[in-house]
């Protein structure tokens, strides 16, 4: 909980922070090898927070050797897992005794609100880890139902040297989705943050060395995706590389996959997801304020974004005016006050990216109903008011272009059949809901829709243990849960032929 700081106590605390934006790798805190720097800067505020290291192709080539080396060592990779699972929860320990800091710094960096800092990003990155560790002592591999003279084992064996690329929205938890997993089964972890929050990445890293994990088993390079993620793309000696972010760079690493040695690829990406609030929905304004929080949570920098709420014609009026109360319940602020309901955008160029669609939805004939404004409650800051555009087709750019930003679209459809075949009209299929309480619709339409989460009266339910991950263009594998260890491990089958008649 926050409630024991205020806005002055946070203000305090983040101006006694020094960060140190200097890559990790093979255990210390270095340098790019050419010396280049670039600045990270606040989107509170526009305040520089730190020089971070940027890295390139060489100091990649050191990344990866060091993985190698640890891998190939097997310093990690052949510890037993009881053991692992020791260091992995110490790691779980110490994120949570730095819990504070690495709160203020993620907020800092990227802009969302304390508040969620504490109270959900951190949290979720502690079971995270800690779920992880206590797994990988509890998986068991497989004896095949063969004949009676040979025995066939089925086991899982860890990639070898692994690549994670994450985005800045979530940037703890999505790099832990993968690290920890991947360090659970024995892998050797090359990290590169989004370039505009590598700050907690890099104490996520120092403090895993701290818990035990040895030199080289995890790296962070920081840096620019065309630099340092291509590198890590294209490279010989990376068995696996698995990405969270956007689908067009998605299609990049799949493509830096053929180029090289077929690298493993695993993709978490981008969304459109539908959110259906049908007439057999009795309350219908519940349905409503928990699609409208869940579209500007976190500034609708969510991947599993409801950005596309389809309605039936006879309840709209009564959704439509419940979205336009929660709009304005959240209201942009200063991210360090814990009164605040909403934060600062990643930055100001993805701030302007995302007003640019208030002038598409103008030009494609959508109707701006809340919002579609800039606000500045802090100077120098990147914040934009949530927004809903209404009278929506499901043709227009606003409906098919993923935003990431805290704006709604409301397409009005005369029945169920209408709202399904909308649901399905985009490349994408990672999140989708369905507001009803006629069980036989909530089957079927949680059926026909091609997403890999459906909600069924509620939104973003969470848990470590589900899988998470989209179906078409929204990407390939899936994040959390035992699922996720197959990301993480090549399964080997080992044939043992029995000599004849030795046993009598
Ligand atoms: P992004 O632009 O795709 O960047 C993600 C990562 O890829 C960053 O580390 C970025 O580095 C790197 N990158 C960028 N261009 C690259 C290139 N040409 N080659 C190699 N690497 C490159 O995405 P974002 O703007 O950070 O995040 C928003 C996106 O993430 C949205 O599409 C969202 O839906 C998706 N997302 C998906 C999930 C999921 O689980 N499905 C979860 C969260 C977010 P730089 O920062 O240095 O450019
Ligand atoms: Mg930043």
């Amino acid at each position: 909980m926050t409630a024991p700081f205020t806005l002055s106590d946070w203000t305090t605390k983040a101006a006694a922070l020094t960060p140190d934006g200097r890559g990790l790798i093979d255990g210390q805190r270095v340098d790019a090898l050419s010396g280049e720097v670039f600045a990270s800067h606040s989107p509170m505020d526009g305040r520089q927070l730190a020089q971070i290291a940027r890295m390139g192709d060489a100091d990649v080539e050191r990344a990866v050797q060091a993985a190698r080396r640890s891998f190939d060592s097997g310093v990690w990779a052949d510890r037993p897992p009881a053991e692992r699972k020791r260091v992995l929860q110490n790691f779980a320990l110490l994120i949570e005794q730095h819990g504070e800091e690495l709160s203020l710094l993620e907020t800092l960096d990227m802009g969302k609100m304390i508040s969620d800092s504490v109270d959900i990003d951190l949290p979720a990155v502690v079971d995270c880890v800690s779920w992880f560790a206590e797994s990988i002592d509890k998986v068991y591999d497989e004896v095949a139902p063969t004949a009676k003279d040979v025995v066939a084992l089925v086991t899982r064996e860890a990639l070898g040297v692994v690549a994670a690329v994450v985005p800045w929205n979530f940037p703890m938890l999505m790099a832990m989705w993968k690290v920890a997993p991947a360090l659970a089964t024995g892998n050797s972890v090359v990290l590169k943050p989004a370039e505009q929050s590598s700050l907690t990445a890099l104490r996520l890293a120092d403090l895993a060395l701290a818990a035990g994990l040895p030199p080289g088993v995890f790296n962070v390079v920081t840096g620019m995706g065309p630099e340092v993620g291509r590198a890590l793309g294209l490279h010989m000696d990376v068995d696996g590389l698995f990405f969270t972010g956007s689908t067009r760079v998605g299609r990049i690493f799949s493509e830096h996959a053929a180029q090289s040695n077929l690298k493993k690829v695993g993709l978490e990406l981008g969304g459109k997801s539908p959110n259906l609030i049908l007439s057999s929905c009795h309350d219908v304004a519940h349905a409503a304020r928990v699609s409208a929080e869940a579209a500007f949570f976190n500034q609708g920098e969510m991947c599993t974004c409801p950005s596309r709420l389809i309605v039936e014609r006879s309840v709209r009026d009564e959704v439509v005016e419940t979205l336009k109360a929660v709009a304005a319940e959240f209201i942009p602020g200063n991210p360090l006050d814990p009164n605040t309901t909403m934060g600062a955008l990643v930055d100001e160029t993805h701030a302007a990216r995302v007003m640019g669609f208030v002038d598409t939805a103008h030009q494609d004939g959508a109707r701006v109903i809340a919002g579609g404004e800039r606000k500045s409650p802090v100077a120098g800051g990147s914040y934009v008011a949530p927004t809903i555009f209404d009278d929506v087709t499901n043709d227009m750019r606003i409906a098919q272009e993923e935003i990431f930003g805290p704006m709604l679209s409301v397409i009005t459809v005369d029945d169920v059949s209408e709202a399904v075949r909308v649901a399905n009209d985009t490349v994408y299929g990672l999140a989708s809901a369905v507001w009803t309480d006629d069980l036989s619709v909530a089957h079927q339409v949680s059926k026909q829709i091609r997403a890999g989460l459906v909600y069924v009266n509620c939104y973003d339910c969470d848990d470590m243990t589900t899988p998470f991950g989209g179906f078409k263009q929204s990407g390939s594998g899936r994040d959390k849960s035992l699922h996720a260890l197959d990301k993480y491990t090549e399964l080997k089958t080992t044939w043992i032929q029995l000599s004849p008649g030795r046993a009598g």
